[in-house]
């Protein structure tokens, strides 16, 4: 599609049913570990998209997750990363004793993941897993890898399916990048 406004045209990578058929056998993949007193973190706010979307998945595979939301900085502004993380708006709920699954839409340098696990993994959490939509492996900058993955991603900026650049294109569908 192209952008009226801006001349940018997003050229798709992963479409709306393709990401469906994977949300599909990723909530199937985490379902058949009978994960229990699973509390799901969406790290807001790339992730919203994904998160609901696989959160109503997990239901159709049989599981009863509870839900609470951590809001991260990272990319703010511009494309590129300022390196630094910090908690724009912290869990309500005690992760202690809790089987904690983080969603989070990108794994790019891995510090946004890396710190989310710290913390929780500080205040008590008994497991820790991250779910990503898209991983692009060659960006790391620290060593982490997802335990759940929907797409191994090139090392292209994205936006669409709940992914922006300057607050615009979260309501697209689908994966896409853009081409100026
Ligand atoms: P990391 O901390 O792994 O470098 O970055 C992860 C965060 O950066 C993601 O949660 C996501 O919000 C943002 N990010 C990384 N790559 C992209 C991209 O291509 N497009 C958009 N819109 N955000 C990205
Ligand atoms: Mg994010």
């Amino acid at each position: 599609m192209s952008d009226t406004k801006t001349g940018l045209a997003i050229e798709t990578i992963f479409s709306a049913d393709e990401i469906s058929e994977r949300l599909q056998a990723l909530a199937a993949e985490i379902a058949s570990k009978r994960p229990q007193n699973l509390l799901v973190v969406p790290i807001l706010k790339g992730s919203f998209v994904f998160a609901a979307d696989l959160l109503r998945a997990l239901y159709a595979a049989g599981l009863t997750p509870e839900v609470d939301f951590l809001t991260l900085s990272s990319y703010r502004k511009s494309r590129i990363s300022s390196g630094q993380v910090s908690i724009l708006r912290d869990l309500d709920l005690d992760v202690h004793h809790r089987h904690v699954i983080l969603i989070d839409d990108v794994l790019d340098s891995g510090r946004t993941l890396a710190f989310a696990k710290d913390l929780i993994s500080a205040r008590g959490a008994e497991k820790i897993e991250t779910c990503v939509l898209l991983d692009k492996r060659t960006t790391r900058a620290v060593s982490i890898e997802p335990d759940y993955c929907a797409f191994t991603c090139p090392d292209v900026f994205v936006v669409g399916y709940g992914m922006d650049v300057g607050h615009r294109y979260r309501e697209l569908p689908f994966v896409g990048r853009l081409v100026d």
